[in-house]
């Protein structure tokens, strides 16, 4: 039998789904199980965006995380917080696997278990699962003291995953995968999301897909990419929905100023400018997408007739 060299721990405390990947020997990393998949293989752009200031960079970017298999050589998985070496004997069907990841996120119905196996079996997967409950089993005061901890099993062999598929257990159950490449540990993810009925799309804002159970959800819970150098009231730290409330503010403001003092300056011909900025306003209104965002910002800034 092989050995285990990953382990992965998926669990919903109620609140939220967390993530947990032990690379034996190296130790454990937490991960965000709605996001990571999507994050696979892509380099970390994010600084690169707040370097230049250009509209057309925000824009390649976004096209970059939709395939970025020409600029990633495969070497390390940089998808986690943690760099994890790719063995060169696992590279090629690693990449295939990244690959396929992709392509299921675009699909826009919930992954069957067929389609789970057929994967499963295209990749060589070789994951297990073990389902815990944590919550009190009625035998446990009869095996008190034989157990060590008052976390009982479920079932003391392994689930199959299809068991598992047909079990739909979520709060208080800890699954946990052992798995014997990284491709089984992309594929863990993979089944817990599927078995839970989460389906992907892609945020409104940064462009990446996630993983959601509610198509209205518009945006993913990362940080946003976009940085402005100009003015340090948006910190690069906010999350996507919040990032575009506060960007949507800024523009407005400095809109709102340029208006006065383009006012204050001139008699009339308000109308030129109304109809200049409204088309850039209604579209990051609409779609508030980095490229959008940029566009309209770039406009405020640099291109409208109104001076500074
Ligand atoms: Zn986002």
């Amino acid at each position: 039998m092989q050995d285990v060299i990953f382990q992965v721990i998926i669990n919903n405390d109620g609140n939220k789904l967390n993530g947990y990947l032990t690379e034996i020997d190296k130790g454990r990393q937490v991960f965000n199980p709605l996001n990571v998949l999507a994050d696979l293989s892509s380099p970390n752009l994010r600084m690169e965006i707040g370097n230049e200031y250009s509209a057309l960079m925000a824009n390649s970017i976004e096209e970059l995380w939709e395939d970025t298999s020409d600029v990633y050589d495969y070497s390390v998985e940089c998808g986690f917080e943690h760099l994890i070496k790719i063995q060169d004997n696992e590279r090629d069907l690693y990449v295939r696997c990244v690959k396929d990841i992709r392509k299921i996120m675009k699909l826009d119905h919930t992954i069957t278990y067929q389609e789970l196996e057929l994967f499963k079996t295209y990749l060589d997967i070789t994951t297990q699962v073990t389902i815990i409950n944590r919550k009190e089993n009625p035998l446990h005061k009869i095996i008190k003291g034989i157990l060590p901890t008052d976390t009982v099993p479920i079932s003391y062999g392994y689930y199959s995953l299809e068991e598992a598929f047909k079990q739909r257990l979520e709060n208080n159950i800890i699954y946990l995968y052992d798995c014997f490449s990284l491709r089984d540990v992309i594929f863990a993810i993979l089944h817990y999301l599927t078995i839970h009925d989460y389906k992907f799309t892609k945020c409104m804002h940064c462009g990446r897909y996630f993983a959601t159970k509610n198509l209205k959800q518009k945006y993913c819970k990362r940080t946003s990419p976009y940085i402005n150098y100009k003015e340090e009231n948006l910190k690069p730290d906010k999350e996507c929905e919040e990032a575009v409330r506060l960007i949507q503010k800024r523009l407005r403001e400095r809109r709102i100023n340029l208006y006065k003092d383009y006012n204050e300056n001139n008699d009339k011909d308000d109308q030129k400018f109304l109809n200049e900025y409204r088309p850039y306003e209604d579209e990051i209104k609409k779609y508030p997408t980095l490229k959008n965002l940029r566009k309209y910002e770039y406009f405020l800034y640099h291109e409208n007739k109104l001076g500074k």
